[in-house]
């Protein structure tokens, strides 16, 4: 995998500012077999997969998602990090079934009911 020289140099600034976290370090030495510059390489590999993971998992938190009532076409836009929050709803009354995982919606305007998988707005 190959990242963008943006990472690499946040990891060089964040080894600067505040050293190697530890145990990801340990960790690396230990799969080195205690050889420093074999640790040092997965050190800043496995550095960089956390942070791409990271700022992937924060841009998935601040897409948001439309719901539109299928019956008079109301429509909520929400972020997906509030998708399960009912008090983060004004146009819809939600139920979260995290068995099912799914979300019942019921229209404030026209008292509609439907379902959506939270897999389509997470
Ligand atoms: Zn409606």
């Amino acid at each position: 995998m190959e990242y963008d020289v943006k990472y690499y140099q946040q990891v060089a600034e964040e080894l600067r500012a505040t050293g190697a976290i530890e145990g990801l370090w340990l960790k690396a030495l230990t799969v080195a077999n205690a050889d420093k510059e074999k640790a040092k390489a997965l050190y800043v590999k496995w550095r960089l997969e956390q942070i791409v993971a990271a700022e992937l998992q924060e841009s998935k938190h601040k897409a948001s998602y439309t719901i539109a009532c299928p019956k008079c076409h109301a429509t909520e836009t929400i972020l997906s990090a509030h998708v399960k929050n009912p008090s983060a709803y004004t146009t819809f009354n939600i139920s979260y079934n995290s068995f099912l995982g799914r979300i019942k919606f019921s229209c404030n305007h026209c008292g509609k009911v439907f379902k959506r998988d939270t897999q389509l707005l997470e």
